[in-house]
């Protein structure tokens, strides 16, 4: 089998959208013409609808998952990148010998979101923004939208270079900042105190409201209980363990100062430490590896999958 390290070279089965039935399937191309403006894999394939018998393009998602790809993966210099679009097949240089094979990544990777992401057609939340045919979907092992994630994810760590999660976690960073907001929305208009009558159930299952008499005017008057806003907890918690304080966001007015001051000076060392976006995305990715650890501990079980199997034996023992 021809070894293929990274997208310079065309693929032997793409995924296809045919734009008259709208059937997606998988399938290896009639035809492979040179696409030179796609510098990152400078192909374009074509199949016949196995339908309805129409000529078919590559599915956009699939397109899109590529390009991804070779962001993650990719030759970062301009002549790397300009031997890719030139589309020679030179010896792999060593940086392009740590490149991780498409296909068979898709393969292992399939195996492993499986079990976390089994393919669901609108079973999960964001199916209502996938633009994966759902019969496409039907038939695949794991969820494609999943897989796409780990896929990426695995090829930034197996580069290590966090740098190409950044998209992910700028996505992750603008949902959480919407939960963060809604929480305060909600605080906001409920009032961070709620008071509530006190009560209880007595012997006969009765509930009854707690009372006193008022030692003065003698009056009945109710007990209540006020309690901080149960949203509140989550919302410390949220920003605290993702270091949103508005320090961290370089929102105090004493940061902002600082800020100033440094403006137009040569950074010195010596000044208080910041997190730049790249440490951030180290650290992001570091605590991400003790999470897959974990999972992979608690999985191993699927090392026995065969198709993981053979996946890791086509990588070679990564040691
Ligand atoms: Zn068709």
């Amino acid at each position: 089998m021809a070894t293929k390290r990274d997208l310079s070279l065309p693929l032997d089965s793409v995924t296809f959208r045919c734009s008259l039935c709208r059937h997606t399937f998988d399938a290896q191309p009639d035809a492979v013409e040179n696409e030179p403006a796609a510098e990152h894999h400078p192909y374009r394939y074509t199949a016949t609808c196995q339908i309805c018998g129409q000529s078919c393009g590559q599915a956009p998602f699939h397109k899109g998952l590529l390009k991804a790809w070779a962001n993650a993966t990719g030759p970062r210099t301009a002549e790397g990148k300009a031997a890719t679009a030139r589309n020679l097949e030179g010896h792999p240089t060593p940086e392009e010998a740590k490149r991780t094979r498409f296909n068979a990544m898709k393969h292992g990777m399939n195996a492993e979101v499986a079990q976390y992401f089994p393919a669901k057609p609108d079973g999960y939340p964001t199916c209502a923004s996938c633009d994966v045919d759902r019969d496409y979907c039907r038939s695949q092992p794991a969820c494609v939208r999943q897989t796409q994630l780990f896929m990426v994810t695995h090829a930034a760590f197996e580069q290590k270079n966090p740098k190409h999660l950044m998209p992910i976690m700028a996505s992750m960073q603008a949902s959480i900042t919407a939960i963060i907001q809604q929480i305060l929305q909600t605080i906001i208009a409920d009032g961070v105190k709620l008071t509530t009558p006190a009560w209880a159930v007595d012997r006969e299952g009765n509930v009854v409201l707690g009372e006193y008499a008022d030692l003065v005017t003698g009056e009945r008057r109710q007990i209540m209980e006020v309690k901080a806003h149960p949203l509140l907890k989550p919302l410390q918690e949220f920003l605290s363990r993702n270091n949103l304080s508005l320090a961290d966001m370089g929102m105090t007015p004493k940061v902002i100062d600082q800020e100033e001051q440094k403006l137009g000076r040569l950074q010195t060392g010596d000044g208080p430490p910041t997190l730049s976006l790249e440490d951030y995305a180290a650290k992001q990715a570091e605590s991400m590896a003790a999470l897959r650890v974990l999972a992979e501990r608690a999985n191993a079980r699927k090392q026995r999958d065969p198709v993981l199997v053979e996946y890791q034996q086509q990588n070679g023992d990564p040691q």
